[in-house]
């Protein structure tokens, strides 16, 4: 067949192939991928990379042959070939396409139910520098004297330094220690103050008030969300007395010093200044580079070193920002073929210039409701219909992922839902995508066309 003519049928083909499987899956697979000969009854397909070809080969060879037969009744077999335009950078790509992918990804970690921490954060992947090294002694100090030495430990510094992970790896590592002689609580301030208003909403505040004063170590992260909530603030004070007073440990988190939190209790902020207080500042370029060699390995990503140090070169403001530009370089590079230095710096600047930008909740609703095919309407409103309950829990993922929306915020927009509802879809979707290479794969492509 003519090759125009196999182009034409080609989205006949498409066509037919949207009404056998979802329109996401055919988003999701069939991008960059279209014939280029059929000779003998075999018809070659251009495919992107290595992944979609494994991906069609085994999940969607059948139909596809079914699919075009309809149009080239002669076809008898279809080969899938890696659209190969430049072969020079032979290194890049066998050390990374070959390897990488996502299934090798997805290690599972599931948050204990019990204390609320996630057993990934751990001293041991903690990378050490000279801008935390204070804040990391006074934790092992913590976990060697529970609620001796430094009582409240108050750890602060910006966005992305690594305070939750200090924080949880405390909380782990005590369980680790003492098993189940001590009873360990992490929770984010948003968490505490949500917990606390549905106990008074619903009248069991004696629950609330077990769940984190019947504890011997209390871990509380992010405590500037206070700033201006009274009620919590006035019941922080109070389980603070009672567990100080029994001599068990707090530690707190915030992303600046006690004295500059705004709103707050004076008496609060005096608790908080009470024990000992340490910072996390930006890490130089070796420390980059080390927590990039650990997220590398931990992440199975197996990027080169050259990849990693232009990384550590190129984004120095946070650490939280330094691992988002190792996934997208990872997943970047596992769509396309061929790259060398330029494309990876190219790719971090896109990286980074997307960062900048802050992505708005009608473009992520846009592109969702396109995505599926969905009104934008009907992703909002309180509607139970089955097709739309599975896209509007991908519209909270992506609005709290990529957008950083508030739970509450994004009730809001989503016809004055309650909070805990966003939460527990935040949170389903979450632990899906890691079950579900599927869905794993649509949300990476909504994501993608969000930040372009
Ligand atoms: P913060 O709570 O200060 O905003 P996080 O603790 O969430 O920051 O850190 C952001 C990401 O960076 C996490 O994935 C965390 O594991 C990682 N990270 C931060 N500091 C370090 C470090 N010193 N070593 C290894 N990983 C780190
Ligand atoms: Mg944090």
């Amino acid at each position: 067949m003519e090759n125009n003519l196999l182009k034409e049928n080609w989205s006949k083909v498409l066509d037919n192939l949207e009404k056998k499987i979802s329109k996401p899956t055919l988003k999701t697979w069939f991008v960059n991928v279209e014939p280029i000969q059929f000779f003998n009854g075999v018809l070659k397909i251009n495919v992107p990379n290595k992944l979609v070809k494994n991906w069609l080969e085994s999940k969607f060879n059948i139909i596809l042959l079914k699919t075009i037969k309809e149009f080239l009744p002669e076809l008898k077999a279809i080969e899938y070939i890696i659209n190969n335009q430049n072969n020079n950078q032979e290194y890049y790509k066998k050390t990374v396409i070959k390897k990488f992918s996502y299934q090798q990804k997805l290690t599972i970690f599931e948050i204990n139910p019990s204390t609320n921490l996630n057993p990934k954060y751990r001293f041991e992947n903690f990378v050490v520098g000279s801008n935390n090294d204070l804040a990391f002694a006074a934790a092992q100090g913590v976990v060697n004297n529970l609620g001796e030495k430094f009582n409240p430990l108050f750890i602060y510094g910006g966005v992305g330094l690594g305070k939750t992970h200090l924080l949880q790896a405390i909380g782990n590592e005590i369980i680790r220690k003492y098993g189940l002689n001590k009873k360990v609580r992490y929770a984010t301030t948003e968490q505490f103050t949500n917990d606390l208003i549905n106990s008074l909403k619903n009248q069991n505040i004696d629950e609330f008030r077990q769940k984190f004063r019947d504890i011997d170590v209390l871990i509380l992260d992010d405590v500037h969300f206070l700033s201006g909530k009274n009620k919590s603030q006035e019941e922080l004070f109070h389980t603070f007395n009672e567990l100080y007073n029994l001599k068990k440990q707090i530690v707190f988190s915030s992303d600046r010093p006690p004295r500059m939190i705004p709103d707050i209790e004076e008496r609060l902020q005096s608790r908080f200044e009470g024990g000992l207080i340490v910072d996390i500042t930006p890490p130089d370029y070796e420390t980059r580079l080390a927590i990039l060699k650990i997220k590398n390995q931990e992440k199975n990503y197996f990027l080169p070193d050259k990849i990693l140090e232009i990384l550590a070169q190129k984004i120095v403001k946070n650490i939280r920002e330094l691992e988002g530009g190792l996934n997208f370089i990872a997943f970047k590079l596992s769509r396309f073929n061929n790259y060398d230095e330029d494309k990876v710096i190219n790719l971090i600047n896109e990286y980074l210039r997307q960062n900048i930008k802050k992505v708005s909740y009608k473009k992520i609703l846009k592109i969702v409701a396109d995505f599926y095919n969905l009104k934008e309407d009907d992703l909002l409103k309180k509607l139970r219909k089955k097709e739309v309950i599975k896209p509007r829990q991908v519209l909270i993922y992506l609005l709290r992922d990529i957008g950083k929306f508030s739970y509450s915020f994004i009730g809001e927009i989503l016809n004055k839902r309650d909070h805990t509802t966003i939460l527990y879809s935040y949170e389903k979707i979450e632990k899906e995508i890691k079950e579900n290479i599927d869905l794993f794969q649509e949300i990476e492509v909504l994501k993608e066309k969000i930040i372009n």
